[in-house]
């Protein structure tokens, strides 16, 4: 397993600064939780982190530098993110969304090695995900809730490492997010996790770490009751 270590991480558009020397460390195996305003810079730091946007500082992962490398390199040693926005393929089952992901990981360079893991990756990736039964049903038609779990399969099969995910329990209902919770416990336990987050109960169920950004800045860090106690957090969120 392999730990994340930001540090004065920077990021600007055209002279406005959208990151402004951030550092953070997440253990390996640890689920940190980045909260903050909007504009804080939360995306950008996750693109700044998988190579889409261009940052100064330092962002190790294990033994590699990740700055400057373009984004399919960063994607090679075992970084994957998910987006607000559903990018699976609307037109194809469960399962060909799975096994394309699958081609596409660092885990399939030849097609002798495609051949001896790919299937117990997709299967153990189905069961993870706890899409097993919906295998063969289009993307297009699956809920909300189980296309964002689709999407964290099609990471898994590729073998990351380091999952960045972006809300991921938006727009779900009470069971879907109690089944998203158990399922980030689950592949948290062999990976590095950074979810970016507005849902404090569900943060709270984690009991892990909660890094509050504000203007591209941490503005604070703690348990999500030592956070919301911080008279800093409070006056960013509720101008108090
Ligand atoms: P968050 O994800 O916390 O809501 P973002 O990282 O999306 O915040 O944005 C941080 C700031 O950077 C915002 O003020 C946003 O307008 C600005 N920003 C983000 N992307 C760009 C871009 N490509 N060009 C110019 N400004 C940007």
């Amino acid at each position: 397993m392999t730990g994340l270590e930001i540090r004065g991480l920077r990021v600007s558009f055209d002279g406005f600064v959208a990151v402004d020397g951030v550092d953070l460390t997440v253990a390996p195996g640890d689920i940190r939780f980045l909260i903050g305003p909007n504009g804080a810079g939360k995306t950008t730091l996750v693109d700044a982190v998988t190579g889409l946007v261009k940052a100064t500082g330092s962002v190790r992962f294990g033994d590699h530098e990740l700055l400057g490398r373009p984004v399919h390199r960063i994607a090679r040693l075992g970084v994957g993110r998910t987006f607000q926005t559903s990018s699976v393929f609307e037109g194809l089952t469960v399962l060909q969304n799975l096994d394309i992901a699958a081609g596409a990981g660092r885990g399939a360079w030849t097609m002798a090695r495609r051949r001896r893991t790919v299937p117990v990756a997709v299967s153990e990736a189905l069961e993870t995900i706890g899409l097993a039964g919906r295998q063969d049903a289009l993307a297009g038609t699956l809920a909300h809730g189980h296309k964002q779990w689709l999407e964290i399969g099609m990471l898994l099969v590729q073998n990351v490492d380091l999952l960045l995910l972006d809300e991921p329990v938006a727009g779900m209902s009470h069971e879907e997010r109690d089944a998203t919770g158990a399922l980030l416990a689950a592949i948290s336990a062999a990976r590095t996790v950074v979810v970016i987050e507005h849902d404090m109960d569900f943060m709270r169920s984690f009991a892990r770490t909660v890094t509050v950004l504000h203007a591209g800045r941490v503005l604070s860090e703690g348990t999500v009751a030592q956070v919301q106690a911080d008279p800093r957090v409070q006056e960013v969120y509720l101008g108090t």
